[in-house]
């Protein structure tokens, strides 16, 4: 059994996260918060024993062998540094980090200690884009050629904060969810981004030069290119995901979500096919995985190195929508 240490007194743990360790069987020994009031209000509503207001003191906690991060994301890569050097395995959120030198360094940090480091890409524990990623893999649409992913809705109410007015937390829409984007192309297609172009928008949310919208495109190594479209402004819009190939194409619906859900239609020559998907908690996939890596028994679902990938592409799409130039990833880590 795994015994937790949150790292971060967040939205993201409160609505997902706690219930997923728990559900895997694991233990939530301590959160910590900046604020010792909220903090110990949040560890009495989620029935967490302790509640630390520094980082010393949850990393040193010998009841603790793994911390969650889900902090804002300027704060990740010194509490990853804390963790490893403590000698913790780390589950953190995406964006790793607001840079590319910063996320390098926690994947080294965390190889140097010997301790597993993961990203919270959630989407790799999608029913709908496991069985994509089979299809694919089995040839069923020949050689993929293109592929799109509509990823804009409405970002809450509860959540406009942060993201929406501070670029120094890592906030927009690139960041939040254009790197979920990236890491599920890579998943599905097992190729890597080479180069990306984008367009930002302000529409009216986001605020301090952030984007709350985003469009774009990506070129893969093997060739394919891939469509974009991010969003918080845009209630009704609904979230899909298409790889498109030589012998058929998978349209998948409704799948760019947090909750278990969405369907997939596979179209050949032979013509329409569901797929049959077992569809499960997302984050419960990922904690499930992540035990058996800390087990010594296979990888995380997304390790810090896919992390860094999704920050690189991330954060060559904020240039390029800055610049109006195409912009080459850098190979990661
Ligand atoms: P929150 O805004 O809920 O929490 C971030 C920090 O803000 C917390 O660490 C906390 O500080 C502080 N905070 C939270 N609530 C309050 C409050 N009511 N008053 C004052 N301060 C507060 O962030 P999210 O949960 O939305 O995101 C956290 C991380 O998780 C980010 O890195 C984000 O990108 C990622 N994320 C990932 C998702 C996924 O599905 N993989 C989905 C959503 C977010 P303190 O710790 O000091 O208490």
């Amino acid at each position: 059994m795994t015994r937790w240490g949150l790292i971060g007194a967040s939205t993201i743990a409160h609505e997902w996260v706690i219930d997923a360790i728990r559900a895997v069987g694991g233990e939530i020994a301590s959160v910590m918060s900046t604020s010792a009031e909220r903090g110990r209000k949040y560890a009495d509503d989620h029935a967490v024993p302790k509640a630390v207001t520094t980082l010393d003191a949850l990393v040193n906690d010998p009841e603790v062998d793994a911390v969650y991060i889900s902090t804002t994301n300027e704060l990740h890569r010194d509490q990853v540094f804390a963790a490893a050097k403590a000698g913790k395995h780390i589950l953190c959120e995406k964006p790793l980090a607001t840079s590319l030198d910063d996320a390098r360094a926690m994947v080294k940090a965390a190889k140097e200690a010997g301790v597993i480091l993961a990203t919270n890409h959630h989407l790799r524990g999608a029913a709908t884009h496991r069985a994509m990623r089979d299809a694919i893999a089995a040839g069923r649409i020949g050689r993929p050629l293109a592929a799109r992913v509509c990823h804009a809705g409405l970002l809450p109410a509860h959540l406009q904060g942060w993201r929406l007015d501070r670029p120094e937390a890592g906030g927009g829409v690139i960041l939040d969810i254009t790197v979920h984007d990236t890491d599920a192309l890579r998943f599905v297609l097992g190729d890597d981004p080479a180069e990306v172009i984008a367009f930002g928008q302000e529409s009216g949310m986001a605020t301090s030069g952030l984007e709350d919208a985003a469009m774009g495109a990506m070129r893969f190594k093997s060739g394919l290119i891939a469509q974009f479209h991010d969003g918080f402004t845009t209630p009704y819009a609904v979230t899909g995901f298409e790889v498109h190939g030589s012998e058929g194409s998978l349209i998948a619906r409704n799948c760019m979500i947090q909750k278990p859900g969405g369907s997939v239609t596979l179209r050949t020559a032979a013509g329409e096919e569901d797929l049959t998907l077992d569809h499960r908690n997302l984050y419960e996939t990922t904690l499930a995985a992540f035990d058996a890596a800390i087990a010594g028994k296979g990888r995380p679902l997304c390790t810090g190195e896919d992390g860094v990938w999704s920050l690189a592409t991330g954060l060559a799409a904020m240039e390029a929508a800055r610049t109006g130039n195409a912009v080459k990833i850098a190979p990661c880590p």
